[in-house]
């Protein structure tokens, strides 16, 4: 193994890991909580989640999409994003290198990322002002 393909594959753990964040953002940011604390934990039931649950495609497929407390769906967005995130940087690096396709893979993350979390917000926006 080269050490292009490691730095690859750390890159491409980056690019996941960015989704996750990407999906504690969505979900916060909109409700103005902060994205540092607490933990992230389980809506329903308040479980901090491990580090099982937080890994990023894998845990949602590990708890069959469920909180491994109280058994509340996850949804398959949070895997999906995680996914996508992941697969940019991955494609980005595959067409064109290391370099610059690390960086326009953190460009593509950091679109999707603010698009996700500026739709969130105005879902939220629109949810009060219909309630
Ligand atoms: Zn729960």
């Amino acid at each position: 193994m080269t050490v292009t393909t490691l730095v690859s594959a750390y890159l491409v753990l980056v690019g996941l890991l960015a989704g996750s964040f990407v999906n504690l953002a969505a979900d916060r940011v909109p409700r103005g909580e902060s994205i540092m604390r607490p933990r992230s934990h389980c809506r329903a039931c308040g479980r901090v989640l491990n580090l099982v649950d937080l890994l990023p495609v894998a845990g949602y497929v590990i708890r069959y999409g469920r909180c491994a407390s109280c058994g509340t769906s996850i949804g398959i967005y949070s895997p999906l994003l995680e996914f996508v995130c992941g697969a940019s940087m991955l494609t980005s690096i595959l067409w064109l290198g290391l370099w610059p396709g690390a960086i326009v893979g953190l460009a593509l993350i950091a679109g999707l990322g603010a698009a996700v979390v500026g739709l969130a917000i105005a879902r939220r926006s629109a949810l009060r002002a219909r309630a």
